[in-house]
């Protein structure tokens, strides 16, 4: 049926899910299948395994535990059962994503520290190793690689080598680059990242995955058990043992994401590398050219997400040039940042440069249609 039926192209410019491949789609569409069954059992270990080979993860000493749900599932994973008694949790914080791990220690009421920084500029690397010196008692170190809130690159792998240093382990959020910005889970510094199957990989929502350091999971079996269906520890175990979930698999996104690996290897990292950073450039080109502000200096930006500052324009609605591009078939998002009204476009998915230039024709001729003056008015 597949090669006939074609279905409208959606270009989300939002952060995830994001614009997927027509052979994607309708990977999903299969016989109806029991995840008990043998057959269905046996796709799961090569899909286990390439997501480790996209972060260049030896498999000997790291591996990768599915859980079903969306992205922020990994993160309460992750800050749950990685927390050794009597120790701490230092989340090194400058924005949106970093701030839900900080929620996800108050809930669980774990001790923790939030060392938080402008969102507009990387972590002090030097107030982090004096948080560290003052604070022996840190066990866990959390922070997010693209903060998908601004766009801002964080520097992991230099917190995480300040993390080793104090032999604390150090869990990153990677939800907004893996399978696209090139991540090397050792040399990177990276005990454990994550990711879901809607962002990067171009599959749909409802499969997360951890990437880690098996000896840390092991370990961690010793760990206060915090939560009984987002435990590490439990989910990795229960993999190992029988090669299933251990609760019901979301079934058909698994289909579709053993698709979007096929294409991920087909395309290559590298190109594919290649085609986001078409994209963001285009989109950055498209912004200047308008007269847009940006939040994040272009040196500091993780080449994925554009977060672009309000005009001081009295006929400005994003709501209406939302709408009006929506309708058009493209998606534009708010920001996520308390202090400035900022909205967001993002380079994630199955499109290219062209979907850009089509793209800017329409947010053109929505600013022209509602008098949004350009170049883009600001007051200071
Ligand atoms: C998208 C994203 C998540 C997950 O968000 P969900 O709404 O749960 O899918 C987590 N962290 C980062 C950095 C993200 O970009």
């Amino acid at each position: 049926m597949s090669e006939n039926m074609s279905i409208k192209r959606n270009i989300l410019l939002n952060p995830g899910p994001s614009t997927t491949t027509d052979s994607v789609k309708y990977a999903q569409v299969v016989p109806d299948i029991c995840p008990r069954e043998k057959e269905f059992g046996g796709l799961m270990k090569g899909l286990r395994e390439d997501l480790v080979k996209i972060v260049h993860g030896d498999l000997e000493k790291y591996t990768s535990v599915l859980f079903c749900g969306s992205g922020t599932i990994n993160i309460d994973v992750c800050i749950n059962s990685l927390l050794p008694e009597g120790k701490k949790v230092l989340i090194v914080n400058n924005g949106a994503y970093s701030t839900r791990a900080v929620e996800v220690c108050e809930y669980y009421g774990l001790p923790h520290i939030n060392l938080t920084f402008p969102v507009d500029e990387r972590p002090d690397l030097e107030v982090v190793e004096k948080t560290f010196k003052e604070n022996p008692d840190i066990g866990l170190v959390h922070t997010t690689h693209n903060e998908t809130g601004t766009g801002i690159l964080n520097p992991i792998r230099e917190i995480g080598e300040i993390a080793h240093r104090y032999g604390a382990t150090f869990t990153v959020d990677t939800t907004s680059t893996y399978a696209m910005r090139p991540i090397n889970i050792e040399e990177d510094n990276i005990d454990f990242l994550m990711a879901s199957a809607q962002k990067g990989l171009m599959a749909f929502t409802g499969l997360s995955f951890v990437v880690g350091n098996r000896a840390i999971i092991e370990e961690s079996a010793n760990y206060p058990k915090r939560s009984y269906y987002c435990n590490l520890y439990m989910q990795y175990d229960f993999f190992e043992r029988t090669g299933e979930m251990h609760f019901t698999p979301p079934v058909q996104t698994i289909y579709a994401t053993i698709q979007a690996l096929k294409e991920y290897w087909a395309e290559g990292e590298e190109a594919k590398w290649a085609r986001h950073t078409r994209v963001f450039n285009a989109i950055n080109a498209g912004l200047d050219e308008l007269g847009f502000k940006q939040v994040i200096k272009p040196e500091e930006r993780a080449g994925l997400v554009s977060s672009a500052i309000y005009p001081d324009d009295p006929n400005w609605d994003f709501e209406k040039v939302h709408d009006y591009c929506y309708e058009r078939g493209f998606t534009i998002y708010p920001g996520k940042i308390s202090t400035t009204n900022t909205f967001r476009l993002c380079a994630l998915g199955a499109i290219d440069e062209d979907d850009i230039k089509e793209f800017f024709k329409v947010f053109r001729a929505a600013l022209d249609e509602y008098k949004v003056q350009v170049p883009i008015v600001y007051n200071k």
